[in-house]
């Protein structure tokens, strides 16, 4: 387990890789969606909605089926997030405003996420 800080807020930052695709900036994009923009140079918009959903943590996932138990109608309608931490270097915790902190979300599972679910805001240079 980690510990979210009680200093939350969104960020940008560089790190170098020529391989992995890397998140450089996550922002709230409007009221409903978060923009991700990678070092690909692409970014999505991905709603707070899905992302919330989403959530990988054990009180959301059930961790001995991986069955979802969050349901969805449960999510509250203004879901928003009060900030983002960067876990290491290869995931973030989102806070939310239901008072909830997502499990760690790594950048795998947060691209697949932007490809699945998101917006294409910006294509690839
Ligand atoms: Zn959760």
């Amino acid at each position: 387990m980690f510990a979210i800080s009680s200093t939350l807020s969104f960020f940008v930052w560089h790190m170098s890789s020529t391989v992995n695709l890397i998140p450089t900036h996550i922002e709230p994009h409007n009221d409903h969606e978060m923009k991700i923009a990678w070092n690909a140079g692409d970014s999505y918009a991905l709603s707070y909605e899905e992302m919330r959903f989403q959530c990988p943590c054990a009180g959301c996932v059930d961790e001995h089926t991986g069955k979802r138990t969050l349901k969805r109608e449960a999510i509250r309608k203004d879901i928003k997030p009060k900030g983002v931490e960067l876990i290491g270097r290869y995931a973030i915790s989102v806070a939310w405003n239901d008072n909830h902190s997502s499990g760690m979300l790594n950048f795998d599972r947060l691209r697949s996420l932007c490809e699945e679910h998101g917006k294409l805001l910006e294509s690839a240079v």
